[in-house]
């Protein structure tokens, strides 16, 4: 059984069953979110990237309004065709000459999580800068942080990396708002950490927030942490399918959650926005 929604040049059908399971996978993400953030609002992030638009289409109709995507292209190609409310993430490796044609035709880009050099925040602020009409908010960014040391992981190194750009973010970006800070962490990290023990990813990203936070309002540039429970200052970005509970108990302020809600993820060249990717399906 299907059900046809007309958007805009776009038929988009949408598979019954399917559309069910995603909206059960996502309220029981939502409430093991509550139950692990003691009443601490946590943002949650569907991560849809390499699924299709019509998962997205499934989710939006049951109330969900972030999701997050790792390619340019395939953001684009579904932003397109999606509600202009909904709020997109890019949250994956970034290309700096993406930054500015992703900013200036995405007037919902909501969050661009993986921000990890000046270079890139000053081609999305031009971007965004460019947006006709221009919006009534800034870009808002997350700078990636390599919590793990990883040579594979991306994002900038804690300490005077950090400080920097958010410093070239706050002091030249104008059209961006700097919102915290991201990480994505070794998963063997997350498997290590067993209960009651903190993952060390979650705590240097904690720490480095803490830190930048405490450097930026000595230079003016911030008027209030986050890191003490105030309103205000700098969220982190932390958590996702293996971790996010523990994240919410950690204190993240974010979780990007893909596989537990969508199911596994074909391999990219398999994929297309508008096909149905699961083989078997009619
Ligand atoms: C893919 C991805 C996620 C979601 O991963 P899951 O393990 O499927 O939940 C979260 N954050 C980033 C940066 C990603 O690339």
């Amino acid at each position: 059984m299907t059900d046809e929604t007309n958007l805009g040049e776009v038929n988009m059908k949408i598979d019954a069953t399917r559309a069910k399971s995603l909206v059960e996978a996502l309220q029981s993400v939502q409430s093991r979110i509550t139950k692990a953030s003691a009443g601490r609002n946590v943002r949650l992030v569907a991560v849809s990237k390499l699924k299709p638009a019509s998962d997205i289409l499934a989710l939006y109709q049951a109330g969900q309004r972030h999701f997050g995507e790792n390619y340019a292209q395939e953001l684009m190609e579904k932003a397109e065709v999606l509600p202009k409310d909904i709020k997109w993430h890019f949250i994956g490796g970034l290309q700096s000459n993406k930054c500015k044609p992703l900013a200036s035709t995405l007037s919902n880009l909501y969050l661009v999580s993986s921000v990890d050099s000046s270079k890139k925040a000053t081609q999305l602020n031009a971007g965004r800068g460019s947006l006709s009409p221009s919006p009534s908010t800034p870009l808002n960014i997350h700078i990636q942080v390599n919590t793990s040391g990883e040579a594979s992981k991306s994002g900038v190194t804690p300490g005077v990396e950090t400080t920097a750009l958010a410093k070239h973010i706050l002091e030249t970006c104008p059209h961006l708002h700097l919102l915290g800070l991201m990480t994505i962490g070794a998963i063997a990290r997350s498997k290590a950490a067993g209960e009651g023990e903190e993952n060390e990813d979650f705590i240097t990203l904690k720490e480095e927030r803490d830190r930048l936070e405490r450097e930026l309002i000595k230079e003016g540039l911030l008027s209030v942490g986050l890191g003490e429970g105030g309103e205000g200052g700098l969220e982190c970005s932390m958590g996702m399918s293996e971790d996010f509970e523990q994240a919410c108990k950690a204190g993240s302020g974010e979780v990007r959650v893909g596989s537990t809600i969508f199911g596994l993820r074909p391999k990219r060249e398999d994929f297309s926005v508008k096909g149905d990717v699961e083989k078997g399906k009619s």
